[in-house]
């Protein structure tokens, strides 16, 4: 007996637990583990992260600090850094695409953050992972009014399932698209489901950021007329849905009223290539009312353009547009850089101002010098 507990003692010494009932069974995978230390680990090693497969395995592990860095690669002008943030989006290109991509605007104030905040919590708490990026038309003059500071969404920013993101604060609408419909592939590689990309309802950027979406939501208030509100009626027909917000406290029975108002409203709009029928929701951000019923409105719109095949048609008739834009910026760019251009650009417009030269015969002549005829 004496010896035979000594045997076992011996046995579970040498960590042989095979057969102690301590033994842990190694149970189901557990997903890769966010790495905080990853960059330092590579630096240790003697590795600086500045090639495209160390980003890459970084991206991919969901290491934020390496996906900041990467998008700080993409945002920025030097051209240094072009050829290299490409090679990462090319890397991880194959692993984007699985989220759901969702565009929100509306007026200042109407409460975007507030909004942002509660659905974003709210999606956290169910396992979601949320990027929120932004497109800010005005962010050149004034250094970047949404999402600029931590304060707004301060829940989320510190949150660990939440990565949030200002909008990049230079350069055109149409680079700064082109660098958001970037970052989003990176945020998905990284393992973000969730993309908002918020915008504020005052002009062109909502169609920007509508013509990079899967889902377009727009934030309304009761109480305000369209016109009061600045919203364009071509900006109601792209929503596929209207949330009248701050229906709360003495606010809930115009909130209600107006919810009516817009129902009727949106029926009038032509049929959507979605084959899906905009909804008109309530909520109060501030204190969470309706927030769930608008992730509902979401899910049954991917479901329904899922199962039609208009959420993929979309997607491909997003990146055609894409392409085109693109070449189309690419070629203006290098036009307007050649040198040989730029010397005969001046005299070609005071020859058709002065009537010297008709604007076709002038443009085929740049043209001509252009491509070397
Ligand atoms: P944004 O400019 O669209 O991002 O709007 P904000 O989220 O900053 O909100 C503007 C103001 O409206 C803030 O004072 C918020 O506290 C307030 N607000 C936002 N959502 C609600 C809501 O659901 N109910 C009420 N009563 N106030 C809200």
């Amino acid at each position: 007996m004496f010896i035979i507990f000594v045997k076992k003692l011996q046995l579970s010494q040498k960590g042989d637990h095979s057969k102690s009932a301590l033994k842990v069974n190694k149970g189901i995978e557990q997903p890769v583990s966010f790495n905080p230390d990853a960059v330092r680990q590579l630096k240790k090693k003697g590795r600086e992260i500045n090639n495209p497969g160390d980003y890459f395995e970084g991206i991919k592990e969901g290491n934020r600090m390496i996906l900041s860095k990467a998008i700080t690669l993409i945002e920025s002008s030097h051209p240094g850094h072009l050829a290299l943030a490409q090679e990462i989006i090319d890397r991880c290109l194959p692993l984007s695409g699985k989220s759901i991509r969702i565009g929100i605007t509306g007026v200042p104030g109407v409460g975007k953050s507030t909004f942002i905040e509660s659905l974003g919590t709210y999606l956290t708490s169910r396992n979601h992972k949320l990027a929120v990026l932004a497109i800010d038309p005005s962010s050149e003059k004034t250094k970047g009014s949404i999402l600029g500071d931590k304060t707004r969404m301060e829940k989320l920013a510190n949150n660990p399932d939440a990565f949030i993101r200002p909008s990049p604060s230079a350069g055109s609408l149409g680079g700064v698209a082109r660098k958001t419909k970037e970052i989003i592939i990176l945020c998905e590689a990284a393992g973000f489901d969730t993309i908002f990309v918020e915008t504020v309802g005052v002009g062109q950027s909502e169609i920007t950021v509508h013509s990079m979406v899967d889902f377009f939501l727009l934030l309304m208030l009761s109480g305000a007329g369209d016109e009061l509100q600045g919203i364009k009626r071509g900006i109601m027909e792209m929503a596929d849905m209207i949330v009248i917000n701050k229906a709360d406290g003495d606010n809930l029975d115009k909130a209600r009223l107006a919810k009516l108002e817009y129902a009727n409203a949106v029926h009038l709009f032509a049929p959507s290539a979605s084959g899906w029928i905009p909804e008109v929701g309530l909520c109060s951000a501030a204190t969470g009312y309706g927030i769930d019923k608008v992730w509902e409105v979401i899910e049954k719109y991917r479901q329904l353009t899922l199962a039609n095949g208009y959420f993929e048609l979309n997607r491909k008739s997003q990146n055609r547009n894409n392409f085109y834009n693109i070449l189309q910026e690419s070629l203006l760019n290098r036009f307007y850089s050649n040198i040989e251009i730029g010397k005969s650009i001046k005299k070609a417009e005071l020859d058709v101002q002065s009537g010297k030269s008709t604007p076709f015969a002038a443009v085929q002549q740049l043209l001509d010098k252009y491509t070397g005829y």
